[in-house]
């Protein structure tokens, strides 16, 4: 234990102090910027009246009728963000999990099936082309593509790329 220790330790207490016994301080909406959604927006506005609800009810600022009824339409607002939620996290999966498929079908060799980088131009295990030139304006196609992406021409295949395309 050095003093340059103690003295950083001391530096962090005192910053850290005032931290803690601030009774009046809230934690900033703002700061919490985690998964911005509509949904969870809504569920946290609705977290954030019943806070507010609450202390109001605890100084006596509104009748308890009020805060009863109050407090129930922000509960089920809470529970309905939650629902959306949900709703909103499946769809982000369902996009994440087809993104994944895509690329997985994209970077596999077609001939030895090694793992292929979007920007290889031959396979590295291999050395199959996964360019074909089209005939027509010379547009660097992928040798799985049927037609060139530029200008429509019907390529030819090596066609030793086997059980795909065997009638
Ligand atoms: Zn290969
Ligand atoms: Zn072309």
């Amino acid at each position: 234990m050095n003093l340059g220790a103690i003295f950083v330790g001391l530096a962090l207490v005192i910053l850290v102090l005032p931290v803690v016994f601030d009774p009046f301080r809230r934690p900033s909406p703002a700061r919490r910027s985690a998964a911005r959604t509509p949904a969870a927006d809504s569920h946290e506005r609705a977290l954030l009246a019943l806070r507010d609800l609450e202390f109001d009810y605890q100084t006596d600022k509104i009748t308890e009728a009020d805060y009863r009824a109050i407090r129930a339409e922000l509960l089920a607002q809470a529970a309905r963000a939650i629902e959306a939620r949900k709703k909103e996290e499946e769809i982000l999966e369902e996009i994440i999990r087809k993104r994944r498929q895509r690329k997985k079908e994209a970077a596999i060799c077609p001939q030895c099936e090694a793992a292929l980088q979007e920007s290889d131009r031959f396979c590295p295990s291999c050395g199959h082309a996964r360019i074909n030139p089209c005939p027509a304006c010379g547009h660097e196609n992928r040798t799985e593509d049927r037609f060139c992406s530029h200008c429509g021409q019907q390529l030819e295949q090596d066609g030793n790329n086997g059980e795909k395309h065997a009638h």
